[in-house]
C-alpha cells in the first residue's frame, strides 16, 4: 500500500453555516486514482475545493504536506470566459505560471512544452486558434494540455467529461491513465458509473455525508447507490427547497 498523501478527518464544509459536506473521513494515497460520485448537490465540488484549500473546513481537517502549487485543478463546466480573445497556445501557457511566476517571461522552453502539450491532446496545428472558435471537446482538450504543463503532483478534475463527445472523452481518459502511470495522484468527480468502474480503482460515494469510500466495486455496490439516492432525497425534503441541477 502506498502511503497517504491527503487525509480528511471528520471534514465538514459549510456555506453560511449550512453544511454542504458533512463529516467525511478517509485518505487519498500517493499515486492513487479516485473517483468522487454522488447525486447533484451531494457536495462533490465543495469537497474538491476543500481538498485543495480553496474552502476552509467548518469542522475537522484536511491534512497534507503539499503546497498550493502541487495541485492542478480543472473546475466544473469550464469556468473560463470563452469570449476572451486568447489563443489555444496562450491558454495552455497559463499552466506554466507555476514556473514562470505571474509576471515572469515565458521562456522558449515553456513555449516548446506548450506546443508539445497541444500535440499530446490531439490539437496539433491549432495553437494559434482563438479559444472562442473551439468546440466543447476541443476546449476541454486545451484545458487538459494546460494541466499537462502544470506538471502537478495532485490533479483534481471536476466533471471533466460532462457534455464532452465520446472520442474526446476516450482520449482524455488516456491522459488521466498516463498521469496515474507517472504516480501522480488523481481525483475526479464523475457521473458515468461505467467509466468509474472501468478506470478508477478507488471511489468516494457521497450524498453530503459519506456513503462509502474504498475499492470501487465495494463503494459502488447497488445497496450503496440506493442509499446515496435515498440520502439525497431526504435532504431535499429537509431543506424544503428544490436543489438546482448542477
Ligand atoms: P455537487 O458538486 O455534488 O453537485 P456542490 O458541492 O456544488 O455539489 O454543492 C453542495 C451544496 O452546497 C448544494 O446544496 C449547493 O447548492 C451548495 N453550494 C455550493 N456552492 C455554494 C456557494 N458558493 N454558496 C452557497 N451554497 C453553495
Ligand atoms: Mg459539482
Amino acid at each position: 500500500m502506498s502511503p497517504d498523501l491527503i487525509r480528511l478527518s471528520n471534514l465538514t464544509v459549510a456555506y453560511d453555516r449550512h453544511p454542504a459536506v458533512h463529516r467525511i473521513s478517509g485518505s487519498i494515497a500517493v499515486g492513487s486514482l479516485t473517483a468522487i460520485a454522488g447525486p447533484n448537490g451531494a457536495g462533490k465540488s465543495t469537497l474538491l475545493k476543500a481538498i485543495m484549500g480553496e474552502l476552509r473546513p467548518a469542522e475537522g481537517r484536511v491534512e497534507h504536506l503539499l503546497q498550493r502549487t502541487d495541485f492542478a485543478y480543472l473546475p466544473q463546466a469550464a469556468d473560463i470566459n470563452r469570449r476572451f480573445p486568447i489563443s489555444v497556445l496562450d491558454t495552455v501557457l497559463l499552466g506554466a505560471w507555476r514556473q514562470a511566476g505571474a509576471f515572469g517571461r515565458v521562456a522558449e522552453s515553456e513555449r516548446a512544452q506548450a506546443l508539445e502539450a497541444v500535440k499530446a491532446v490531439g490539437l496539433e496545428g491549432l495553437g494559434a486558434r482563438q479559444i472562442g472558435s473551439l468546440s466543447a471537446g476541443q476546449l476541454q482538450r486545451v484545458l487538459f494540455a494546460r494541466l499537462l504543463l502544470q506538471d502537478a503532483k495532485v490533479i483534481l478534475l471536476d466533471e471533466p467529461f460532462t457534455a464532452i463527445d465520446a472520442r474526446t472523452t476516450r482520449d482524455l481518459i488516456d491522459i488521466i491513465l498516463r498521469w496515474h502511470g507517472e504516480n501522480r495522484t488523481v481525483v475526479a468527480v464523475l457521473h458515468d458509473f461505467e467509466q468509474i468502474r472501468a478506470h478508477f480503482p478507488q471511489t468516494l460515494l457521497i450524498a453530503r455525508e459519506m456513503v462509502e469510500w474504498g475499492p470501487t466495486a465495494d463503494a459502488m455496490s447497488s445497496p450503496n447507490l440506493l442509499k446515496a439516492r435515498a440520502m439525497a432525497e431526504r435532504w431535499d425534503e429537509d431543506a424544503g427547497v428544490c436543489e438546482p441541477a448542477a
